[in-house]
């Protein structure tokens, strides 16, 4: 029944079928079921005209229209209006669309309740395709004070889809499945955790019956959504626990002492900490699976490079892989640097890599003499063998998927210990789900001696104070990076802009006595490579680029970093490109350029950027304002999830507290073969099943 066709409920049909998979990606009966309102609003609660601002979200009103009123404007095109009045004031309906059956169905004089979203135009309030109806009409949905909300499109509500009928096939549905749903939930849970049964819990949500039911309603149905995902999560992570076995490497020996003994400095406590985790994890006998955090300049790499050589001190090799050319080159300098001198051979592997010396290192890996390959994607070829590679590190994880890190891991009959290394900070709860099927390491302190980077948003009106700067900036020696945005679909227009930039800085910056050098995706990697030497031999003074170089790149004596169109980056992406300045001694400057008018939002964040440089924090705040649903690396957890009803924002507590539910019960009965936990493993076999039709809707 619930796996039912989502067209054979009665008032869906083929037609709305189509349409209610196109926009809300419904296809089933249960699909429809575990569709939920994105609010409530109180039916029993009129509000009057003079109430009205624009802040508000759905409200009612009762009242008349008074007249109306057709303006044409553009080509062809009309609005209709509908003048609105309940005697406190007049409000105007707007309608842009279906005119026709609009003007026949609405008349003026006759009462009517109208149910809208008001909108601030030209200093006036409007309602745009407001739902009107005379007072009870037509089969009223389900009866409840507390209506639900749900999310629509402009096609749904052109189509006949608006709330009301989206009302009414939730009452059909409910009319038809309710009493056929059975309880997902182990009973002892159930009692133990005071949850609502499952039918009370699927009928409140969509028709409350008051407010008290509706919140232990959704309580019940976040838990589950996320006492589900954590079961599911560790219970991957436990079965790889059982299966995996993993190299053990208790020796601490030459290859690590040297290098450890010639740092040019100290290690952070952070970094001692974290690489004492991972000598744990690499003692086991287990595989370990790890993700390192830390916070841009935070010396992941150094813990990298010192892991790969107690690796290499037990007989094994290791392997790291960055997301670009350009970073690979640069980890495999500054790690030559701290090898200086020592007996370790490290290679370079990258797209670029000559033939000649390609073959070379293939038989270097093959008879052992190379010990720690650096490089890119190319690394993943089949022709690339170990002769046994022992320790893998992926750089700034989020640029590689779930199945490349497993081909990685299969270079090996018996898999390799993993670290992944990620300088986007993930908030907690996130990197728990996201993340759930690994351990997490944080390195929370960066390097003595660094001075904060000063942030200063300015508007375009300031470009000649900020060449100004930049002058003395490149005076006092120092670098300046200039970012422009490129975002994939206005690609062209970008990479205008870019162009536009480049040669305004040149005339403000003329040779000989200044250059400049540029970098994007379009070139081809050769020049690419080229302009970034060029910069990072100190040779170029300003480094024009989009985005690219957001991942990694360390020029210690660039001190700034302008930010062109700030508003159009998000957070975490802002927070990347800062993290480039600030990595040597001197002060170090992010300058954020964005137009005059900005909307509140965008305000918000700027402001966030000047005040703080903490990356978590910044994070943290990343998901508050866009919520989780956009998030680089919803793939990355082991195993795909769609949350329904919970906010990793704001659920955080809740989802620990499932997750050592889970646990705990993980813990007494790891397979779930206890009779008592039958539901807990028929309900997960079913949500694994579904998981594979999210990926193909998405
Ligand atoms: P991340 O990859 O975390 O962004 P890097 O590994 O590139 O950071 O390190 C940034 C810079 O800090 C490098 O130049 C590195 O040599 C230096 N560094 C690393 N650890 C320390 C330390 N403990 N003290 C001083 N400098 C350090
Ligand atoms: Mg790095």
């Amino acid at each position: 029944m619930l796996s039912s066709d989502i067209k054979y409920l009665t008032g869906v049909g083929p037609k709305r079928a189509e349409i209610l998979f196109k926009e809300l990606g419904i296809s089933t009966f249960e699909d429809l079921l575990y569709t939920f309102p994105r609010r409530y609003i109180d039916r029993t609660k009129f509000y009057q005209v003079n109430e009205l601002t624009p802040d508000l979200p759905y409200i009612q009103l009762r009242g008349k229209i008074v007249r109306f009123q057709e303006i044409s404007y553009g080509k062809r095109k009309k609005r209709y209006i509908a003048y609105f009045s309940d005697g406190t004031g007049i409000v105007e309906l707007v309608f842009f669309e279906g005119l026709k059956w609009i003007q026949e169905k609405l008349k003026a004089g006759v009462e009517y309740i109208v149910f809208g979203e008001p909108v601030s135009f030209n200093g006036k309030i409007n309602l745009v395709h407001p739902e009107v109806d005379e007072p009870q009409t037509d089969g009223q949905p389900l009866l409840s004070a507390l209506q639900g909300v749900y999310g629509s499109t402009k096609v749904l509500k052109t189509n006949g889809l608006g709330q009301r009928a989206f009302l009414r096939l939730q009452t059909n549905l409910a009319n038809a499945v309710l009493d056929k749903i059975t309880e997902t939930l182990p009973d002892y849970l159930v009692r133990h955790c005071k949850l609502m049964p499952l039918r009370d819990a699927l009928f409140n949500i969509h028709f409350p019956q008051s407010a008290e039911r509706l919140q232990q309603a959704q309580y019940r149905l976040k838990f589950e959504e996320l006492f589900y995902l954590q079961l599911g999560l560790l219970r991957v992570r436990n079965k790889r626990k059982e299966t995996s076995r993993g190299f053990v490497f208790n020796t601490v020996g030459e290859h690590f002492n040297d290098c450890f003994r010639r740092l040019p400095f100290t290690l952070t406590n952070a970094q001692k900490r974290v690489i004492k985790e991972i000598r744990k994890d690499m003692s086991t006998g287990r595989q370990m699976n790890r993700l390192l955090q830390g916070d841009v300049g935070s010396g992941k790499t150094l813990v990298a490079l010192l892991c790969a050589l107690i690796a290499s001190d037990n007989g094994y090799q290791s392997c790291i892989m960055a997301p670009t050319e350009i970073l690979a080159q640069q980890h495999f300098e500054s790690i030559q640097g701290f090898l200086r001198d020592s007996a370790v051979n490290v290679g370079l592997l990258t797209g670029s890599t000559k033939r000649k010396e390609r073959t070379a290192l293939h038989k270097q890996l093959l008879d052992g003499s190379l010990h720690l390959l650096i490089g890119t994607h190319a690394l993943i070829e089949d022709a690339v063998q170990f002769k046994n590679l022992g320790f893998v590190v992926i750089d700034e994880q989020h640029r590689f998927g779930v199945e490349q890190r497993a081909r990685l891991w299969s270079k090996n009959e018996q898999p390799p210990h993993v670290l992944v290394m990620t300088a986007t900070p993930i908030p907690r709860t996130l990197a728990m789900t996201l993340y759930g099927d690994l351990e997490v390491s944080v390195i929370d302190e960066l390097p003595p001696g660094r001075q904060p980077v000063k942030t200063i948003h300015f508007n375009d009106s300031k470009r000649l104070r900020v060449f100004g700067f930049m002058k003395e900036q490149i005076k006092a020696g120092r670098q300046i990076y200039v970012v422009y945005p490129l975002i994939k679909e206005s690609e062209k227009m970008d990479y205008k802009n870019l162009e536009d930039g480049y040669e305004s800085i040149s005339r403000a910056f003329p040779l000989p006595e200044y250059v400049t050098a540029i970098v994007h995706g379009q070139m081809p990697a050769e020049n690419k490579n080229f302009e970034m030497q060029r910069f990072v031999k100190g040779e170029a003074h300003i480094m024009v680029a989009t985005s690219v170089i957001e991942v990694g790149v360390n020029v210690p004596n660039a001190t700034v970093m302008i930010i062109e169109s700030a508003e159009r980056f998000g957070l975490s992406q802002l927070h990347q490109l800062r993290g480039r300045v600030g990595r040597g001694a001197e002060q170090s400057y992010c300058i954020l350029m964005t137009g005059q008018k900005l909307s509140t939002e965008t305000r918000k964040r700027m402001q966030l950027m000047v005040s703080t440089n903490d990356g978590f924090k910044i994070a943290e705040a990343d998901l508050q304002q866009r919520g989780p649903g956009d998030l680089e690396g919803t793939q990355q957890s082991g195993i795909a999830f769609h949350l329904r009803i919970t906010n990793l924002a704001e659920d955080g507590r809740l989802l620990e507290f499932t997750r050592n539910l889970a646990e705990k019960i993980l813990g007494k009965d790891p397979h779930l073969s206890n009779e008592h936990n039958e539901r807990l493993c028929t309900r997960l076999k079913q949500l694994h099943n579904q998981d594979k039709d999210y990926s193909v809707i998405s």
